[in-house]
């Protein structure tokens, strides 16, 4: 939060209760959050909250480096919370039939993308990297992307 206090001042604007009730919501909700539910969620405090206040604090946080914008293909817009035990970006698995998110983290992912970059003379900001499929309990269950 005082990273958060910070970034704001600097950014010239003023803190306020919305914009604390949505950072701090978003922290205790933790995964890969929709900004929709995210909404709902700060409303039960703070029944005033707009959508486009909620969207501006979390690209405010995403600015500053504490949020992560991701976007799995699924027409919602999501935050995650940038992990100080991350010290890799992580990927992700989205699975296609429940909606379920598993990450993980590859040294062979961070090698090769160390290795391209030395070989475009590139500097890497960001990454993603999502594989699309469905998930053990959904093959289980004989479900997938046609049954969604
Ligand atoms: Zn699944
Ligand atoms: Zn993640």
């Amino acid at each position: 939060m005082e990273v958060l206090s910070e970034a704001i001042a600097a950014k010239g604007l003023r803190r306020s209760r919305q914009r604390d009730a949505i950072a701090r919501t978003f922290f205790v909700m933790g995964g890969h959050v929709p900004v929709e539910a995210l909404v709902e969620a700060v409303r039960r405090q703070e029944p005033g909250v707009s959508v486009a206040t909620v969207y501006r604090t979390m690209k405010l946080l995403a600015d500053v480096g504490l949020a992560v914008p991701r976007d799995f293909g699924d027409g919602r817009a999501r935050y995650e919370a940038a992990h100080r035990r991350h010290a890799h970006s992580h990927d992700h698995l989205v699975c296609t039939g429940c909606g379920r998110i598993a990450e993980f983290e590859s040294h062979q992912i961070e090698a090769l993308q160390r290795r391209l970059a030395r070989r475009h003379g590139f500097e890497v900001e960001r990454r993603h990297v999502e594989l699309y499929g469905r998930c053990a309990g959904c093959r289980a269950a004989g479900k997938g992307a046609d049954a969604a």
